[in-house]
């Protein structure tokens, strides 16, 4: 991989802003300019190794079939088997799941875990579905991309809309098929099934890690600090909880639904019991009701969009009025937004790094399940603890190095990591 060619590196027009496989491709150059990467790296670096489209047939509960698109992606695997979650939404889309593969291999390249990057996706919508048409979706998805998972060749995890529940009935179902148990083809199982202990909490408690991490960095004092987060799920909620717990004050939080303000403090336990009674933050009284829109704007001094993507574009990034964003979702900023957050001083943990803490557990839990030797829950989040810190450290490193921000220098730490392993592989034949 001489360095002979370079790309352009620029962000997407308006009207690719909102795609994420663009999103990622712009940040993807920009990072590939710095590290003098030639044509042919980008499109080995670039190019996903292997897209499964299936078609899911589902009974419904009325006795009705509907048929749902599913989609698995491996971008690459030259690091080990490719990691990523599997998400169902009436979003999902192969554009969506083949940035949010891509993601997963400079994700895991930053943090230092031997796997690759993966994600899959099914097109429905969970919320108008029973537990058990959930079920038999699981299953004949699970089924349908059986031949390309499995602990040696992709391992998939939770994402929105799926929990350990759905990763109990896809380790059953390719279990079942193998005719014998397999654990460690899934990660984010339930703890009786192989899961690591604090795999449910991971990716909050790594962000809380970031939270920590940059406050020293700009010197806020978190003591007086007020946080705002979007998304009150698996993600959202608990660095919510987390903070709450180690007395930062959080001030906003939202769902899908609604968001809640409350300038004093929100009581954190009691918003996330009336979720979990209700299933949306609606009707909750501990503050005042503000949209989703608004609550990303609402004053404070850290933000964690926790979400989903394109959540912060060339619309609203000018309008944000926060010091720090911790990027819990994937993708909740857009290419555009970039430079924006970066005129208006903002200090960016990106996704890449800042959510690394699922899939840094979803390793522990991989490597836990071939051992057959389970830790205690504080030996996992200490070793959490130290992974993020180091990739954090990594980071900052390579902002100093190039005089870029956080986000081009998780770039260029991960796709660095992943460009110089296939150098070392060579190219087969
Ligand atoms: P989740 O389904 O548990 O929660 C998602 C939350 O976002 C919910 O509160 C939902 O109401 C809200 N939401 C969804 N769509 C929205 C929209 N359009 N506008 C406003 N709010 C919306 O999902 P999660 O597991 O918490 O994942 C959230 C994000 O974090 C996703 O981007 C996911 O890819 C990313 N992520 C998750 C993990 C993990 O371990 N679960 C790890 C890394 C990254």
């Amino acid at each position: 991989m001489s360095a002979t060619s370079s790309v352009a590196a620029k962000p997407g027009s308006k009207a690719t802003e909102i795609n994420p496989y663009e999103a990622m491709l712009a940040r993807f150059h920009a990072a590939a300019d710095l590290l003098e990467l030639d044509k042919g790296a980008r499109a080995v670096l670039t190019t996903p190794e292997r897209e499964l489209k299936v078609a899911v047939p589902v009974r419904r509960d009325d006795g009705s079939i509907e048929v749902f698109e599913g989609w698995r992606v491996q971008h690459n695997t030259a690091m080990g088997p490719a990691k990523g979650g599997i998400r169902y939404s009436p979003e999902v889309c192969v554009d969506e799941v083949r940035a949010l593969a891509a993601w997963m291999t400079w994700k895991c390249a930053v943090v230092q875990v031997p796997f690759g990057g993966g994600k899959g996706g099914v097109k429905c919508d969970p919320r108008a579905m029973s537990q058990g048409e959930l079920e038999r979706l699981t299953r004949r998805y699970t089924a349908a991309i059986m031949d390309i998972i499995g602990p040696e060749k992709d391992v998939p995890a939770p994402d929105m809309n799926t929990n350990e529940q759905t990763m109990a009935w896809i380790m059953d179902t390719y279990s079942i098929h193998a005719r014998h148990t397999v654990t460690a083809v899934v990660t984010g199982k339930p703890a009786a099934l192989g899961g690591s202990l604090g795999r449910p909490a991971a990716t909050g408690r790594g962000l809380l890690t970031m939270v920590r991490e940059a406050a020293a960095e700009v010197d806020l004092d978190l003591a007086k600090a007020s946080v705002v987060i979007q998304g009150s799920g698996n993600v959202g909620g608990t660095a919510a909880q987390l903070l709450h717990d180690i007395g930062v004050k959080v001030i906003g939080i939202s769902d899908i639904d609604t968001g809640l303000v409350n300038e004093k403090g929100l009581d954190v336990p009691a918003v996330l019991r009336h979720q979990e009674k209700k299933r949306t933050l609606k009707g909750c009284k501990a503050g005042d009701v503000v949209s989703n829109e608004e609550i990303l704007r609402t004053p404070c001094d850290i933000l964690l969009p926790c979400a989903t993507e394109n959540q912060i574009t060339s619309k609203n990034a000018g309008k944000l009025r926060t010091k720090i964003i911790v990027e819990g979702a994937n993708g909740p900023t857009t290419a555009n937004a970039d430079r924006m957050l970066d005129d208006a001083g903002i200090f960016v943990i990106p996704d890449i790094l800042a959510n690394a803490g699922g899939v840094a557990v979803s390793y522990f839990e991989w490597v836990q399940d071939r051992h057959g030797y389970f830790w205690e829950e504080r030996e996992v989040n200490e070793r959490l603890e130290l992974l993020m810190r180091r990739a954090f450290a990594n980071v900052l490193a390579r902002t100093k190095q190039h005089r870029i921000n956080m986000r081009t220098a998780a770039y260029v730490e991960g796709i660095d990591r992943v460009a110089r392993v296939t150098t070392l592989r060579g190219l087969y034949p």
